[in-house]
């Protein structure tokens, strides 16, 4: 299966559709989830061309692991937790709905996130 340009991460990396940006780099973005799990639900994605962690480049991995340790302490503070989930689906089969690949943080235990 090829990377689809049409996926819904891809149009908002475009601007093709909106988004509430809360980082942004020249690798990654992080903005807030649309449908959030728990409130503070961010996700982030590399700008790279990717549906799973099998075609992330390792250029792409780090920049991303750099912008969640950036956007995961944001979260925390912004929602006066310590400590957050940082979780990652990768293939249909297992739930991912968006073929992008995206890391989620959740600013607590996703036991306690509703959906998952
Ligand atoms: P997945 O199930 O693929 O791991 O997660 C995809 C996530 O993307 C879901 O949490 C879903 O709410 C979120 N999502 C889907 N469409 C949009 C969108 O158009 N905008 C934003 N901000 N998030 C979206």
């Amino acid at each position: 299966m090829s990377y689809d340009n049409n996926n819904i991460f891809a149009k908002i990396l475009r601007d093709e559709a909106p988004c509430i940006t809360v980082y942004e780099d020249d690798k990654t973005l992080a903005f807030m989830d649309i449908m959030p799990q728990m409130p503070g639900h961010t996700l982030v994605i590399p700008k790279e061309a990717a549906m799973t962690v099998h075609e992330l480049s390792d250029e792409a991995s780090l920049a991303c692991m750099k912008t969640v340790q950036k956007v995961g302490k944001a979260v925390e503070q912004a929602m006066g937790v310590t400590g957050f989930t940082l979780f990652q689906l990768n293939g249909a089969e297992v739930g991912q709905t968006v073929p992008h690949f995206h890391f989620h943080i959740l600013p607590g235990s996703i036991l306690n996130a509703t959906g998952i």
